[in-house]
């Protein structure tokens, strides 16, 4: 399985670590309550079918990428760099 970094062009799967889901990228407040951290922390979904993922590639550019998998077919369709999408 490839993904294609921006930065690199396609790159074996292996090249990468899995972080979860994107949402982990959205932090609550410094000042949120206790649940809603407890809730970015803890819980996460589990979709089944098209999602959006936080990956690093640690054996490459050292970039975090945003890459947009189906988690039924593992079929990629397209990665971006996770700053991109931060801005
Ligand atoms: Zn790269």
């Amino acid at each position: 399985m490839l993904i294609p970094c921006p930065q690199c062009g396609p790159r074996d799967i292996r090249e990468f670590t899995c972080k979860g889901h994107e949402t982990h990228m959205k932090r609550p407040a410094p000042d949120a309550p206790p649940t809603a951290w407890d809730d970015h922390l803890h819980n996460r979904d589990n979709p089944a079918g098209p999602t959006r993922e936080l990956w690093y590639h640690g054996a490459g550019c050292g970039a975090w990428l945003v890459v947009s998998r189906n988690t039924v077919t593992h079929a990629i369709a397209g990665a971006t760099l996770a700053r991109e999408g931060a801005r």
